[in-house]
């Protein structure tokens, strides 16, 4: 056993734990992480950027967008169902921390929205190689923080899971235990203060099913991030922690088992308003434009029975998009899901024959998919009554996306409930103090990221788009901050 003393121990290194780190180092105390992979940056190694309002960056590409009335929008989305001073402060940090991880070197691509409807808060990534940003972006920004607290002498331990926290239970905590995977290593830490940001449980199927009470690869398909098993919600538990409200971060899409995206089940096409939407008993179930925002979507599929939808198009619907584009081109996904779509997808079709179809007709298509054929060419003749009016007198939804469904080759897909990973599970205060069922502090012990996000109930604020890596980053920063003002306090 190896013992090692440090004013902060923090447990994993994804962008919560980094920017802890650094915020940590910068106010002068010493700091060792653990991680439990190889790498730095944990999830957001896949993703593209963080959320911020009123960032520099924002406010020169004449972002209007200000803290006051995102406050107020968040809250009303919550319905104040959550801890509004830590959403207060989440708000207030989120620009100042965007621009510290430009001063550190971070480049930005942009301060973006994810789709027409939402707000241009998220700050995405530029790639090292100063390429059109996309996914994986934000790993260039993991690199840059990760650099950053190297160079101010945090100590990583990489390859290390944290096993087990020490201290008294429901008080405080003293330190921690871990162990090398490489050469079994055990290091016995003592330490003034903790954090722990091990990026939730959304890999772990026995806690999405006991908390959740999803099936995971069944009703729900998370990305399955490996080593995202919950392990910092289970050892703050362990130390008295109380449990805090538990999510799947929802997304409504057509993921593969094992976390995997296909080119067309990416859903780029399908998810463009003129695919309309019908659920099992072949009915339309919403207005398909606002499956843009998916998080909503997650929603609608979810409400749906057995947890699923399909989006339906026909020839007609693909040449509309191989004329005119998809309904909104971003910066970030840069291929056209038209060009080559009547050609790739009967292929698709084939490979996955209980998640993407293709029939000569709408009766052979509700067939195929196993809908009651009569119910689903009673809505399509409905629907295309409705296009010819040119007006949904079912959903309202907006005169551009209503393209009759018509033509030789009819298609669908399947949507099921899909999660980026979960949310929450950790109780804490505004102030990412880790607390007891009964809102006593347990001294010395902090949480950001992932594992202590209970913001939004499960419906992640797409609205306001790089929420959940904005609150990473943000409330990483933050508890580093308050963690160092802990330390410095004990003199
Ligand atoms: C494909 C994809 C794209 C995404 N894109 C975006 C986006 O553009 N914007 C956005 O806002 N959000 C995005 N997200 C979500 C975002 O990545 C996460 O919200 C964010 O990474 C959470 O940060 P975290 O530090 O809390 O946890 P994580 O990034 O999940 O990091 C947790 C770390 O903990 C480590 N760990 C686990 N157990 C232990 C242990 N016992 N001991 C030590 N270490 C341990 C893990 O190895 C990991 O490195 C995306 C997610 C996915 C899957």
């Amino acid at each position: 056993m190896e013992k090692i003393n440090a004013d902060l121990a923090i447990v994993a290194a994804g962008p919560a734990g980094l920017c802890a780190s650094v915020a940590a180092a910068e106010a002068g105390v010493s700091v060792v992480v653990f991680e439990k992979s190889s790498i730095a940056g944990g999830t957001a190694n896949m993703g593209m950027g963080p959320f911020g309002v009123e960032s520099r960056i924002q406010k020169r590409t004449m972002g209007t967008l200000r803290k006051e009335e995102a406050f107020k929008r968040f809250m009303d989305y919550v319905h104040w169902q959550s801890d509004a001073q830590l959403i207060h402060d989440y708000i207030w940090n989120s620009g100042p921390t965007i621009d510290w991880l430009e001063d550190m070197g971070v480049r930005f691509a942009g301060a973006m929205k994810n789709f027409p409807a939402s707000e241009a808060t998220w700050h995405v990534v530029m790639p090292d190689d100063g390429s059109r940003p996309g996914a994986r972006s934000a790993s260039a920004m993991n690199r840059v923080v990760f650099e950053r607290a190297q160079e101010l002498g945090v100590k990583f331990y990489f390859n290390t899971p944290v096993r087990k926290l020490l201290g008294e239970k429901g008080k405080k905590v003293t330190g921690l235990i871990a162990k090398s995977d490489e050469d079994g290593t055990e290091y016995e830490v003592s330490a003034k203060a903790v954090i722990i940001a091990t990026g939730g449980f959304g890999t772990n199927p026995e806690m999405v099913k006991e908390y959740c009470d999803y099936t995971l690869e069944y009703d729900m398909f998370d990305f399955m991030v490996p080593g995202i098993v919950g392990d910092g919600i289970k050892m703050a538990w362990e130390l008295g922690a109380g449990k805090g409200r538990m999510e799947m971060e929802r997304l409504g899409g057509s993921m593969l088992p094992g976390g995997k995206l296909g080119k067309y089940l990416e859903s780029r096409l399908f998810g463009n308003g003129g695919a309309i939407a019908v659920n099992k008993l072949g009915e339309r179930c919403c207005d398909e434009s606002i499956l843009q925002n998916g998080s909503v979507a997650g929603n609608i599929v979810d409400f749906q029975k057995d947890r699923t939808m399909y989006r339906v198009m026909s020839t007609n619907v693909v040449k509309h998009y191989k004329r005119n584009g998809v309904d909104f081109p971003t910066e970030v996904f840069h291929f056209d899901p038209a060009a080559t779509f009547e050609e790739d997808y009967p292929q698709t079709a084939a490979e996955h024959p209980t998640m993407a179809w293709v029939a000569d007709s709408p009766e052979e298509l509700a067939e195929k998919i196993g809908l009651p054929v009569d119910t689903f060419v009673a809505t399509i003749e409905r629907y295309n009554e409705q296009c010819a009016q040119n007006f949904d007198d079912d959903f309202c939804k907006s005169r551009e996306y209503l393209i009759p469904l018509t033509g030789k080759k009819w298609y669908a897909i399947r949507y099921a409930p899909s999660a980026y990973g979960s949310l929450g599970g950790i109780k804490i205060n505004h102030k990412l103090q880790v607390i007891t069922d009964n809102y006593k502090v347990i001294e010395g012990l902090y949480g950001a990221g992932t594992d202590v996000n209970e913001l939004y109930n499960g419906t992640y604020y797409f609205y306001f788009p790089g929420n959940t890596m904005g609150f990473a980053v943000t409330s990483g920063r933050m508890a580093g901050n308050y963690a160092a003002d802990f330390i410095l306090s004990q003199g």
